[in-house]
């Protein structure tokens, strides 16, 4: 029986054998296909985890703890390039806290065979790169694997506080498995690790470019901060001026007026002979005084530039009217003769700053009568006529005749004093006056000429003095672009 029986067992063992074979073979391509998946995965899992943390150092220590979570590994760490590129320092262990920083040579054979190599490397665990921790006891490390990962060259950005990215350098991530199992390393295991080494540098590219691209935003930030700092500072201090002169122009006007209005009215009143030459005098200083306040003011505020023209219809006419009579009094008492003359096609209504060009009028007239002791003073207005435009171009003023504006001539001709001519050119620098002229004739602080010179060139105009010596009379002649209106209603 037994004989019969056994080749059957046999025949049957070996079908079994067979079928089991067989039901094995799908079960292993499965098994392939499923560490495939599964290396998929979990290389998913890994980078995702590493590429979510932003700052370089994080995304070491996050590699060493996933990898070693995944991979149950005794211990995980990264030798990073030293600043000199000659040595590798354990920068990063991952069981291990302390002590980090060994270094080894970079000349090391086991160094050189990771580095020319792109697949993770079987090393002896008595190699340097795989001594982690000090030696303690009979301790036996497990399996140990080495990959290199690439330090992308980053030369065109400036890596200040880690030099070793502006070249192309390695450093040296070692994997190792418990010491006390059997464990070995599968081959999908080192593809797993090959792979994540290779994201981990793509990563840390990444972040170096975007640390680098915050640095440069708070750069420009504290920069803007600074700018604007910077240009507030002039502001604040052209507020502060422009304050100052309006109080000072306000306070010291009032007062100066208030001083000479009341003066005025005691000239009125019953008088000593002694009483009326203190009040006269009085009176003289108050107006020299109350002149120099309003130029020094005017010229700090031509200074700083905060003089802006305020255009606005106005009668032509009337300023002039109004400067002749404001220095008649004088004149009269230095029993000058006085004449105005308005050109018969002189518009009367215009548009301009109004205020600007009677000062400037006063300017020039009162020049003319502080300057002469006898004789006469001829004021001539008219529009500018070509002859006289092609004077002012050769006095290097170049004026642009529209539609819409003309150019006002106005001429002041004394018989006074006259300049002597060595001083013209000098005469329209601020303080100009008896200090700095050789002619010594002037009693004021040289400061009206100035002023209406830059009065002129704000209303896009032009002065100048002619003289035909001391003793000689003086000619001051000015042009000013001044609008064409309609007559208001
Ligand atoms: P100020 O009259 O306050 O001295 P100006 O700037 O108006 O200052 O004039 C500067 C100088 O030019 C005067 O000091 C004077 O010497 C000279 N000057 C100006 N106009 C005349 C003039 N019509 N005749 C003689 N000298 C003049």
């Amino acid at each position: 029986m037994l004989v019969h029986i056994i080749p059957e067992l046999l025949s049957v063992k070996t079908r079994e054998l067979f079928l089991k074979n067989k039901a094995a073979e799908p079960d292993l391509e499965m098994g392939i296909i499923r560490t495939q998946e599964e290396i998929g995965r979990h290389v998913r899992m890994l980078t995702h985890e590493i590429k979510s943390t932003l700052g370089r150092q994080t995304i070491l220590k996050t590699t060493l703890v996933e990898l070693g979570r995944t991979l149950t590994l005794e211990e995980c760490a990264l030798w990073m390039p030293t600043r000199t590129g000659l040595e590798l320092q354990s920068s990063y262990i991952l069981r291990h806290q302390n002590p980090v920083g060994f270094t080894i040579s970079i000349q090391l054979p086991v160094i050189n065979q990771v580095f020319s190599n792109n697949r993770a490397v079987k090393i002896s665990p008595n190699s340097p790169v795989a001594r982690l921790r000090p030696l303690v006891g009979k301790y036996i490390p497990g399996e140990v694997i080495v990959v290199r990962v690439p330090l992308w060259h980053l030369s065109n950005l400036q890596i200040n506080d880690w030099p070793e990215l502006s070249t192309k350098r390695y450093a040296v991530m070692v994997l190792m498995l418990p010491s006390d199992s059997e464990r070995q390393w599968h081959a999908h295991e080192l593809e797993l690790i090959e792979v994540v080494a290779d994201q981990v540098a793509v990563t840390l590219s990444h972040a170096a470019i975007l640390e680098e691209s915050m640095r440069a935003r708070d750069h420009l930030a504290k920069q803007n901060v600074s700018l604007d700092l910077a240009r507030r500072e002039p502001e604040t201090a052209i507020r502060a001026h422009n304050d100052f002169l309006a109080i000072m122009n306000h306070e010291m006007r009032t007062v100066m007026h208030a001083i000479i209005a009341l003066y005025s009215l005691l000239q009125e009143t019953e008088l000593t002979v002694e009483q009326r030459l203190m009040v006269e005098t009085v009176l003289k200083s108050s107006n020299l005084l109350a002149t120099l306040i309003n130029d020094v003011l005017d010229l700090s505020r031509l200074e700083d530039r905060s003089l802006e023209l305020d255009l606005r219809s106005f009668n032509l006419h009337s300023i002039f009217r109004e400067v002749i009579n404001l220095i008649k009094p004088i004149a009269s008492v230095k029993k000058l003769f006085l004449s105005l003359n308005l050109a018969l096609d002189l518009p009367e209504y215009v548009v301009g700053d109004e205020i600007l060009l009677m000062q400037t009028i006063l300017n020039v007239a009162g020049n003319a009568v502080k300057f002469s002791k006898e004789g006469s003073i001829f004021v001539s207005v008219s529009v500018a006529k070509l002859e006289s435009l092609r004077d002012a171009r050769a006095l290097g003023f170049s004026p642009m005749p529209s539609d819409n504006h003309f150019y006002l001539r106005v001429q002041v001709k004394d018989s006074g004093l006259g300049i002597s001519p060595q001083d013209i050119p000098k005469l329209f620098n601020k303080f100009a006056d008896s200090q700095s002229l050789a002619s010594k004739n002037s009693c004021g602080k040289g400061l009206g000429l100035a002023i209406s010179k830059r009065f002129l060139s704000l209303m896009e105009g032009h002065i100048w003095i002619e003289s035909e010596g001391l003793g000689k009379g003086c000619t001051t002649t000015f042009l000013v672009k001044i609008g064409i209106t309609e007559r208001p209603k």
